[in-house]
């Protein structure tokens, strides 16, 4: 089985992405490591900056096969080939509704032009791609025609796309079973998700027989997107046993990539990849996890397997044995009793509707034991800002770390990312800002405003905090501070 990655192609036109040309090539080279087996670089025919990125991804010689995209049109193949990619991806609507409204051709025309177009692909390189756009729209009978046809004439894998994401896992593995006898190339799909059913028709078309299946990381694409890389790889690989060469540890570092990339935020409960993929609340399951994991997870696939960490959350649901772990973790140990009031009040404080972050916990565990509030490494003394429409936000900060003066100052794109930024600078040890929430608490311009803050140190451990008042920039540096100081505490500092 083998991947074919179309995060930079079909990814990159997601309605409100571009994508800057050092970032495509990052992108490119984190799935060549992964093991993607081919990358489609882009179309190179849609425009100069287009064709420049495609060529520089190909000339870098990286390990997966360069992929570009060209439409049933020798000048289109010919800038493909300019480009030195190793597969030439050529497309032609084959649906009805697409003949008739955009490209005004008649079956037997649009056969004629694939043969030609790919035999002259064959003629300059060895392997070409055939897609009957529409394909899951499109007359059955012309369907297999066409894609006979195309891989008579050379193309040497056939692509069945579902365009607009119409299929359900029975057709599509009805259509595959149809074509598979009947067209000499190995069949791969490409599946969107305009019904949320992309990953589940993909895996449809490799149990009826299709041997590559297309992806994009975190299945960003077209409208609603494509099948996603992670979910994909990790069915093939965990549910059914099949082998996609893909490095699955890297799945969640590969994902952050994009998502830092393409500015689109992943939603908590993204499978495999997001923040609460292998996160527990509730007494039950977070009891449960701590003695065997695979009680309240799949087992099959550990978060060891894709890059994740597993976490345990406070909330209401909350139970004994998850309070002790996280009290545990930074070296306190409460009796019974202690521990019953810990987390009744922690239940209290999230049956207020309010987010109980880790500082809330250790700050009540602290009242309950009577014990020394968290030692401070980092103390806030002071920070200043400068910003303005002609200006680069500017903050400037003045700490006692660990008993000594500290001094920093940073540029950011805005007052709260330089006070951040600045605050990273004097910082004991290398965490990095994780999560970043704003909320207002009461209307207008003088609203108090309430910033929570996650980091995430070398280990991968992750403590939040958070901090309110009427200045953001106050806000936000506090809850920053009191999050790294936690973070300290658990390294036994
Ligand atoms: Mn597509």
């Amino acid at each position: 089985m083998t991947i074919f990655d179309t995060t930079l192609r079909d990814g990159e036109q997601t309605p409100g992405v571009s994508l800057r040309q050092d970032h495509k090539f990052a992108i490119a080279r984190q799935l060549s490591e992964c093991g993607v087996h081919t990358i489609e670089a882009g179309f190179p025919a849609s425009s100069e900056a287009e064709r420049d990125s495609v060529r520089a991804i190909a000339r870098m010689g990286l390990e997966a096969e360069i992929c570009g995209l060209s439409r049933m049109l020798k000048s289109d193949v010919d800038v493909c080939l300019d480009c030195e990619v190793e597969l030439v991806h050529v497309f032609i609507p084959t649906s009805e509704i697409q003949l008739v409204h955009t490209i005004r051709k008649t079956p037997a025309e649009v056969i004629e032009t694939t043969r030609e177009v790919i035999a002259y692909v064959r003629e300059h390189v060895d392997r070409c791609m055939f897609s009957a756009m529409d394909a899951t729209r499109t007359d059955l009978p012309f369907l297999v025609e066409v894609s006979r046809a195309a891989a008579e004439a050379g193309a040497t894998i056939v692509n069945v796309p579902d365009t607009v994401g119409v299929c359900t896992p029975t057709r599509m593995q009805d259509l595959i079973r149809t074509l598979e006898p009947q067209v000499p190339a190995p069949l791969d799909v490409h599946c969107h998700n305009d019904f949320g059913l992309a990953v589940a028709n993909t895996i449809a078309a490799v149990e009826a027989g299709a041997s590559q299946v297309q992806v994009t990381v975190n299945g960003i694409g077209e409208r609603a997107g494509n099948a996603d890389l992670a979910q994909t790889v990790m069915v093939l690989e965990a549910i059914l046993g099949v082998s996609t060469g893909v490095e699955t540890k890297r799945l969640v570092e590969t994902s952050r990539l994009v998502s830092r990339y393409t500015g689109i935020a992943l939603p908590p409960n993204q499978p495999v990849v997001g923040e609460n993929a292998f996160s527990h609340e509730s007494g039950i399951h977070s009891h449960g996890v701590l003695a065997n994991a695979a009680t309240f997870e799949p087992g099959i696939m550990t978060p060891e397997m894709v890059g994740h960490r597993r976490r345990l959350t406070l909330g209401k649901h909350v139970g004994r044995h998850a309070v002790r772990q996280m009290l545990a973790d930074v070296h306190l140990d409460p009796g019974d009793t202690e521990l019953d009031r810990i987390v009744e009040k922690v239940k209290a404080v999230a049956n207020r509707g309010k987010r109980v972050t880790d500082a809330d916990l250790y700050e009540i565990a602290e009242t309950v034991l009577g014990v020394e509030a968290v030692g401070r490494r980092i103390d806030l003394q002071d920070i200043a800002i400068m910003t303005g429409t002609h200006s680069i936000p500017t903050a400037s900060v003045r700490a006692v770390v660990d008993g000594a003066e500290r001094v920093a100052a940073c540029t950011g794109n805005g007052p709260v990312d330089a006070a951040l930024r600045a605050i990273g600078r004097i910082v004991p040890l290398p965490v990095t800002l994780k999560e970043f929430e704003i909320e207002a608490i009461s209307g207008g311009s003088d609203a108090i405003a309430h910033v929570t803050i996650a980091v995430e140190d070398e280990r991968g451990r992750i403590f939040d905090a958070s901090s309110s008042g009427d200045d953001i920039v106050l806000a936000s540096a506090e809850a920053m501070v009191n999050a790294i100081n936690l973070l300290s505490r658990a390294d036994g500092a």
